[in-house]
């Protein structure tokens, strides 16, 4: 795996590299980045980037970190070459297993994957892999630009449905092998949810747009305004002459909350108040339009990435008092341990074992309360978790100007119910191959959210790789 290292550079001392200090990522401070929806993190410099390098240790083959990788990054190899300086080296060698660097390398949750595995952060701090690869990705994309290599043309078409990580992931590669390729997409911007749901201060929209335009560059086209199982179905691409379909639609359905008063004004659900609160007018659906006003007082209902992503958001649009209402305790949050401590130093507050019943509107008829009842833990439920219970009378109230509903992520059913042949389960997921993508329908391939429920930008990209090499096969077999 660890292709570009020399054999001599393995007879390294690796505790001295390991007691090499660096002085990790440097973000900038809650005052200031509260006050602007930009990037929270200062890039790397050439000179820093080489001295964080320079602490891998160089695992034996294979290395825990290309292990914990879900698209197996050359992280040892990558390291090496960063520290003798090798920067275009090191971007394309990352290119070669990984459609969305500049992306997955800002987005993943490195302390769970790559990072958590490092040996060296056993016991110190890990390697910076993230970064690292940030910082290679825009040295390329400064120095010498980006273009996909674009395979011979093969004549056949394939239709993707969704520009998110794991339809445009589909696509980078099918361009590769010369295929045609057109991206439905029924937002009127590609990305999903690294667009409409990733607030701008962890992905910053520029990065989205570059690599979408990357694939415009390469010949895909893109269909905005399109919903596929409305405007036009799976069986009407096929007449149209598209031999393969990949479906990458996502699971982006705001789970609701039962409780009174929760279509007040001044409730939303997290991706409504996300995409209008981080995407520019020119992109959001007509619907959205309207600027939102979150009034002094936020709550955010969830304990999920979103949860964290909304807080923040709320604060940066001037909220005084932005307040996480989660049902359980911080032991049994789901969502990163990262963002939850940005969030809190940019000064959220979490209030445990509380569970909103109730939205109660002022005399404007805006939402301007919440009433909560207090929780306790039970017995574990099917997820692991201790189950919350509640204690009967406990009722109380938190004052409240908006409230956001973070609560997790449904599949639609609509392309399942419109296409016949295609097999789904769990109130929509689609059936598929999890090497292959491949489903119930020949010709027809899935992946990402849309396959195996909400999960990360990278296992999207991953399946949408994964996809396109059984697309391939699949259409020259024919
Ligand atoms: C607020 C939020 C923050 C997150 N933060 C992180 C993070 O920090 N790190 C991380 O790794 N993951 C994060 N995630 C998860 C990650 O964004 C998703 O796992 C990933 O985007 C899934 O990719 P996908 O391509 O499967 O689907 P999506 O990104 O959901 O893209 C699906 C696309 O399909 C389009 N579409 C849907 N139905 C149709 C149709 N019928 N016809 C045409 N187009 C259709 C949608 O408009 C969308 O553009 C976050 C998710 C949310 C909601």
């Amino acid at each position: 795996m660890t292709q570009s290292i020399p054999s001599e550079f393995l007879e390294i001392d690796r505790k001295s590299r390991a007691r090499t200090t660096c002085d990790g990522i440097s973000i900038r401070t809650p005052e200031e980045r509260v006050g602007d929806f930009d990037d929270v993190v200062i890039p790397l410099n050439a000179e820093c980037a080489q001295v964080a390098a320079s602490r891998c240790i160089h695992c034996p083959d294979p290395a825990a970190c290309v292990l914990a990788c879900p698209t197996h990054n050359d992280i040892p190899s990558a390291m090496w070459l960063i520290e003798q300086g090798e920067f275009l080296e090191a971007a394309k060698l990352y290119r070669q297993t990984s459609s969305l660097p500049e992306i997955c390398s800002r987005v993943c949750p490195h302390e769970q994957l790559c990072e958590g595995a490092c040996v060296v952060g056993k016991s110190g701090d890990s390697i910076l892999t993230g970064a690292l690869e940030t910082f290679v990705i825009d040295y390329q994309r400064e120095v010498e630009g980006y273009q996909i290599p674009v395979g011979s043309p093969t004549g056949k078409k394939v239709a993707i449905i969704g520009a998110g990580p794991a339809g445009v992931s589909c696509a980078e590669q099918l361009v590769q092998q010369g295929h045609s390729v057109t991206i439905f997409e029924a937002l009127p911007a590609g990305g999903g949810l690294l667009t409409y749901g990733i607030p701008n201060f962890k992905l910053p929209k520029e990065v989205v747009f570059t690599a979408v335009h990357d694939l415009e560059k390469a010949g895909v086209q893109f269909e905005y305004g399109v919903f596929i199982g409305k405007d036009k179905t799976i069986d009407d691409l096929f007449a149209e002459g598209y031999q393969a379909v990949f479906i990458g639609v996502g699971s982006q359905v705001d789970a609701p909350l039962k409780a009174e008063g929760v279509d007040l004004p001044g409730v939303h659900l997290a991706t409504e108040f996300l995409i209008r609160t981080n995407v520019s007018g020119s992109l959001l659906p007509e619907h959205m339009k309207e600027p939102l006003d979150v009034g002094e007082k936020v709550v955010v209902i969830g304990g999920g990435d979103t949860a964290s992503d909304s807080l923040r958001s709320a604060l940066r649009l001037g909220a005084k008092e932005v307040t996480c209402l989660y049902r359980r305790t911080l032991k049994e949050m789901p969502g990163g341990e990262k963002d939850r401590e940005l969030a809190i130093e940019e000064g959220a507050q979490y209030k445990f074992l509380t569970q909103p019943i109730k939205f109660i509107a002022g005399d404007d008829g805006r939402l301007a309360a919440v009433e909560c009842l207090e929780m306790e833990l039970g017995e574990p439920d099917e997820s692991g978790r201790r189950r919350p219970v509640k204690i009967e009378g406990s009722n109380f109230i938190v004052e409240a100007d908006t409230a956001v509903l973070a609560l997790g992520y449904w599949p639609d059913e609509t392309i399942g119910k419109t296409t016949p042949g295609l097999e789904t389960h769990d109130w929509g997921l689609i059936t598929t191959d999890a090497e292959t993508g491949a489903t119930s329908r020949p010709g027809v391939f899935a992946g990402g959210d849309a396959a195996t429920g909400p999960d990360l930008v990278v296992t999207a990209m991953v399946a949408g790789r994964k996809a396109a090499w059984a697309i391939d096969k699949y259409l020259n077999s024919k």
